[in-house]
């Protein structure tokens, strides 16, 4: 196929009335499909349905009750299971209740109100920044603008943020305090930290003394393709003598039930004791009884690994459908460009500057609801308006296939305006 920067202004118009069409043609079929979040689809929940069985007994290994109040870092064999997953000592584990998220916010809102290891307050400084690999999460994002930070894009690259970039900004600027992490699979992008990149990162020097990694390890067991691994950045902040800057988050909600499984935190005894001493004036205790479900449900690492292989067998044919669309509908137009994810729950794309808006809004008059475009960047504004991210998970093989066919339309349309204007 052509690139079509290079086709002339009637070839342009012509496959505008084609397109149109096509559209047209399309929106008659009455598609109606939201594929704006990133949710695991009925048959990937069914396999967690185990979860749902009566607790086989509703005391922890050490005889505690888990129907009473206590147990403040979490049930004991629940965090061995993370911790022999993850390669964390079980000490330095903290599991928290059905939302990761919820960690990170509490982590960051200590920052800010209380400060950490005798530093002050973020509440207290002229500002705080924080740096935002970008494309991201945009919820991350939306954390850091709830407490009024400035937030500092950093651009992704193959091997995970762009850390020369980093380095300079961190070394002179006492303010910059944190940077947002999403280190295996990362969302949008399926990216997978580099080595050297999380050595990088475990090793920054920063003016600021209290500068935090929020390390969100969501996609951690999400291999699709082949199984890749990321470094483990605390042994390699501990080796560097920084390991109380690394907060360390991870949660079942994309292994068995979003909003119904268990949360992880883990940091340097010190962070940890740190937590802990907070988390100790706000709950009597954790949802043990989740814990227990979840512990007696997931068993150990080898049965966790079995059962992310069946959702992986799920999620395959899906990615498989997005990128064969992008590619035999898109090819070599130059209309897209994207980085091939290597697992995750997403494919993020770029197309041409100033487009992705007016594709996800003609996408929604079409039937097919995305993400909203900007939201993978700090502020829900992607400065280049290119950024589209298409979340494959939930919808079936066959309204996937229909939902990508129509994007591709989109993406071709809205291209065709965009080029036109450019060159005509
Ligand atoms: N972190 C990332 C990168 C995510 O993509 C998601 C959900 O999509 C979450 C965290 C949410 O996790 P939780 O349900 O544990 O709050």
């Amino acid at each position: 196929m052509k690139k079509w920067e290079n086709l002339n202004k009637e070839q342009l118009l012509e496959l505008k009335e084609l397109y149109d069409k096509e559209f047209e043609d399309f929106k008659k079929q009455g598609l109606k499909l939201d594929m704006s979040r990133g949710k695991p689809s009925p048959d990937i929940l069914d396999l967690s349905a185990g979860l749902l069985d009566p607790l086989e007994s509703w005391k922890t290994a050490d005889g505690t009750d888990g129907r009473n109040y206590g147990v403040p870092n979490g049930v004991a064999e629940c965090r061995q299971i993370f911790a022999d997953l993850l390669g964390i000592p079980v000490g330095q584990i903290i599991l928290g209740n059905n939302s990761s998220l919820e960690l990170m916010y509490n982590a960051y809102m200590r920052m800010y109100v209380f400060g950490a290891m005798g530093n002050k307050p973020w509440k207290d400084l002229d500002t705080v920044k924080f740096l935002c690999p970008s494309p991201g999460y945009d919820r991350h994002f939306a954390v850091s603008q709830a407490f009024g930070s400035e937030m500092i894009i950093v651009p992704m690259t193959e091997d995970g943020p762009d850390m020369d970039l980093v380095e300079n900004l961190v070394k002179d600027d006492p303010l910059i305090k944190g940077i947002w992490c999403v280190p295996l699979y990362s969302n949008p992008q399926g990216v997978v930290y580099s080595d050297d990149t999380v050595k990088r990162l475990a090793s920054l020097e920063t003016a600021a003394e209290d500068f935090r990694i929020f390390w969100d390890n969501a996609y951690g067991t999400h291999h699709v393709f082949d199984k890749y691994t990321v470094a483990n950045i605390l042994d390699l902040a501990r080796e560097a003598g920084k390991e109380d800057r690394v907060y360390y988050f991870f949660s079942t909600s994309k292994i068995t039930f979003p909003g119904g499984g268990v949360s992880i935190m883990a940091s340097s005894p010190a962070s940890i004791a740190e937590q802990l001493k907070h988390l100790s004036f706000q709950t009597i205790g954790p949802d043990k009884l989740n814990q227990l479900r979840t512990a007696q449900f997931l068993k150990n690492p080898d049965s966790i690994r079995d059962h992310m292989s069946k959702i992986s067998a799920i999620l395959r044919p899906k990615f498989k459908v997005v990128l064969d669309t992008l590619e035999n509908e898109l090819g070599d137009t130059g209309l897209v460009s994207y980085i091939k994810p290597k697992g995750g729950y997403f494919v993020a794309i770029d197309t041409l500057e100033g487009c992705a808006k007016a594709v996800v809004a003609m996408a929604k008059d079409g039937g097919v609801v995305l993400t909203g475009a900007g939201a993978t960047y700090p502020y829900g504004i992607d400065p280049k308006d290119t950024n589209i991210r298409i979340a494959s998970t939930y919808p079936s093989l066959d309204e996937l296939t229909q939902a990508m066919k129509l994007l591709c339309i989109c993406i071709k349309r809205v291209s065709i305006d965009k080029l036109l204007a450019i060159h005509y």
